[in-house]
């Protein structure tokens, strides 16, 4: 009674609808069966377990997924300075909502916070970080003009978390991925301007779960644009499961550190290995 073509077609098909991608979940079917073959198993359990081992271990199960804030040494050069934390991703995705989360974080844990309204394109983001600025008690620097250089909007931020001996600063940026070049640009020249004032310890993507095999060419233009320290798989409460990120984290060689699981300001957790694999195989 070994597993039939319907039932291996059912383990590639789980796979590939939690956007795992289609060589990956290829591969990992070929290495299943083989190893079935091999030790004669025909136990859906059985393989079960082994796909969910070969899962944990593509994702990483002992990986360091501590943001660069909180790694030990951080506490000493932040009381010197504070930690610089970069937003970037495509809009929509959830950067402006998950810099709110992860001020709040750091306000619970006692820490100062600042944030930084890069996204000067649309007076709305800004009055967006504003109302979670409000909500988590952190000051938020922004222009009060439209179309103001986000690179000085990076350079004041900077200036002002260094002067109120602020612990971390959250710069939020924007993503407008239809013009390619100008986003890089912008980017880098954001990074390159904070770095005047503070060095900057960390770049988080915001990859949006329902995105899907979308979120590699996402992860590729903002690494090339600013270089990426971390991603931040958002949107996973709903019923997409994020596979992407397996193959990004890969790709860039930075681990996922956290996932947005709402849009409230509690909804954000470090990523769980084990818990995202079960997700994918739920
Ligand atoms: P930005 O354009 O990248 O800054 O994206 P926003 O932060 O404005 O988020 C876009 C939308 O996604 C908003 O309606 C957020 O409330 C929502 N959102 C952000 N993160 C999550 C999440 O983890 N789960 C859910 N369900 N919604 C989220």
């Amino acid at each position: 009674d070994h597993l039939s073509e319907t039932d291996w077609e059912d383990v590639e098909d789980t796979l590939l609808l939690a956007d795992v991608g289609a060589d990956a979940s290829a591969k990992l079917v070929d290495e299943l069966r083989n190893d079935a073959r091999v030790t004669g198993t025909s136990d859906p359990v059985q393989v079960r377990d082994a796909l969910r081992a070969k899962l944990l271990d593509l994702v990483g199960v002992d990986t360091d997924r501590r943001l660069n804030a909180d790694k030990p040494g951080a506490a000493e050069s932040a009381s010197l300075q504070p930690s610089v934390i970069i937003m970037v991703g495509v809009n929509g995705t959830g950067k402006t909502t998950t810099a709110g989360k992860l001020a709040r974080l750091f306000v619970a844990e006692g820490k100062k916070v600042v944030m930084g309204a890069a996204d000067t394109f649309r007076a709305a983001a800004a009055d967006q970080l504003e109302t979670w600025g409000a909500k988590v008690g952190v000051n938020v620097v922004r222009s009060d003009k439209d179309g103001a250089d986000p690179a000085s909007v990076a350079f004041d931020a900077a200036q002002q978390a260094k002067d109120a001996n602020a612990d971390v600063l959250i710069i939020d940026t924007a993503g407008r991925l239809q013009n390619k070049a100008n986003l890089m640009n912008e980017l880098g020249k954001i990074r390159r301007v904070a770095e005047k004032v503070l060095p900057v310890d960390e770049v988080l993507l915001v990859l949006d779960a329902t995105t899907g095999q979308n979120g590699m060419a996402q992860a590729k233009v903002f690494a090339e644009a600013i270089g990426i320290t971390g991603v931040v798989l958002s949107k996973l409460d709903g019923s997409a499961k994020g596979g992407i990120v397996i193959a990004v984290q890969k790709e860039l060689g930075v681990p996922v550190k956290l996932v947005g699981l709402g849009e409230g300001p509690d909804d954000l957790a470090p990523f769980d290995a084990p818990a995202f694999v079960d997700g994918i195989l739920a």
